[in-house]
């Protein structure tokens, strides 16, 4: 059964723009007083685990033990089927050059030549799935996981400048259009009350808010 969280003050535990973005967007109807690691100044943890849990449980936590706050966290990250689930858990580091600042037009150019040297050029052999695992963290430790995934296909060239990341290659399942090419909104799919969801981070919290907070 999974532990409910009373409406108060909650740390939302990243240090990334695009999805501080969205997180603020998809906790924004349940009144909660937010705040975000990088605007508390917090240290970003390293991440050394092996799965999406492991590596939000880390920051989840990092943020709890430094506020005394509860903590959500997301970690997320594109799953390609041609490349055995790579970049997965290390779709971040793809991006990141010598100096610690991160391209995302090199991190897609480079998921593109290894689609293209495996010969994976037709959308069937193009699938990926991007996956979100938010970690809640209590003051006391205990912990809930809620994981969100979307399925899809990868376009080239790259289409639309909205959104953040890999959302210009990312088309979603049953859409013509590419992530980058949504709304925050329509990315989302949804919105409280709704059943539906689209996103993987708006499908993760579709359940954070069924499980945790009561909402239908
Ligand atoms: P991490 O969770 O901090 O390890 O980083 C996950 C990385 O996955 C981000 O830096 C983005 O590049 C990518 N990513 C996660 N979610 C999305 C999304 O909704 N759109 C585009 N890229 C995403």
């Amino acid at each position: 059964m999974t532990r409910r969280l009373e409406p108060g003050k909650l740390v939302l535990a990243t240090h990334n723009a695009g999805k501080l973005a969205e997180m603020r967007d998809l906790i924004g109807p349940f009144g909660f007083e937010v705040t975000s690691a990088g605007e508390l100044g917090l240290a970003e943890p390293p991440e050394h685990g092996t799965t999406f849990e492991e590596n939000a449980r880390t920051k989840a936590v990092a943020a709890m033990h430094a506020t005394g706050l509860p903590a959500l966290s997301d970690d997320s990250g594109i799953c390609v089927d041609a490349l055995d689930g790579q970049p997965g858990i290390h779709t971040a580091d793809w991006a990141e050059l010598p100096d610690g600042s991160r391209d995302f037009a090199m991190a897609m150019r480079n998921v593109e030549e290894k689609l293209a040297e495996r010969g994976a050029t037709t959308p069937d052999r193009r699938t990926a799935r991007f996956v979100s695992v938010l970690c809640l963290a209590f003051p006391d430790g205990h912990v809930e996981y809620f994981r969100g995934e979307v399925e899809g296909t990868l376009v080239w060239p790259p289409r639309g400048k909205l959104g953040f990341g890999y959302d210009p290659v990312f088309r979603p399942d049953g859409y013509d259009v590419t992530f980058g090419e949504m709304t925050a909104e329509e990315k989302h799919g949804w919105k409280p009350g709704d059943d539906t969801a689209l996103s993987h981070r708006a499908r993760a919290f579709k359940a954070f808010a069924h499980d945790c907070l009561g909402v239908a």
